[in-house]
C-alpha cells in the first residue's frame, strides 16, 4: 500500500519548514500549536490467513509441509517428514513400494486432515487477535 504523503510540519507564522518539529518556530521564535498525528495504525494484513487448500496440497506432496506451511505443530511436522522418507525409501525399489505405497495411503488422509486443522485453528487464532 502506498502512504499519502504528509507535508513536513511548517511554522503557522513565517512557513518556515520546523525541523525538528518543536514547539516554537528557530526562525521566528512563534510558538506552535501542536498537532499530533496518530500513530500509524497497524493494517488488517488480509492473505495473512492460511489456506487449507494449500495446507493439505503441501501435505500430500510431502507429509508434514503443511504444518510448515502453516507454522504449527512443528515437532508433528518433522516427524511427518521423517516418516515420508522412510516411505520414500521403501518406494525406491518396486518390492519396497508394495509396503511404502499402502503406508503413503493409509497417512495420506491423516496428514491431510491434520493440515487442514492446523490451518483452520491458525485462521481462527488470528481473528481472535
Ligand atoms: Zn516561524
Amino acid at each position: 500500500m502506498t502512504r499519502p504523503d504528509v507535508a513536513p510540519p511548517r511554522c503557522r507564522n513565517c512557513a518556515e519548514i520546523l525541523a525538528p518539529p518543536g514547539h516554537v518556530c528557530a526562525k521566528c521564535g512563534t510558538a506552535q500549536q501542536l498537532v499530533h498525528m496518530a500513530p500509524p495504525q497497524p493494517l488488517v494484513v488480509l492473505g495473512a490467513q492460511k489456506s487449507v487448500g494449500v495446507a493439505v496440497v503441501l501435505s500430500l506432496v510431502w507429509f508434514g509441509a503443511g504444518q510448515l506451511y502453516v507454522g504449527r505443530r512443528v515437532g508433528l511436522a518433522i516427524g511427518l517428514i521423517v516418516w515420508d522418507l522412510i516411505i520414500a525409501f521403501f518406494n525406491f525399489t518396486l518390492v519396497g513400494a508394495i509396503i511404502g505405497i499402502p503406508l503413503w495411503l493409509i497417512t495420506a488422509p491423516f496428514a491431510a486432515w491434520l493440515a487442514a486443522s492446523d490451518a483452520k485453528a491458525y485462521n481462527e487464532d488470528l481473528m481472535r487477535r
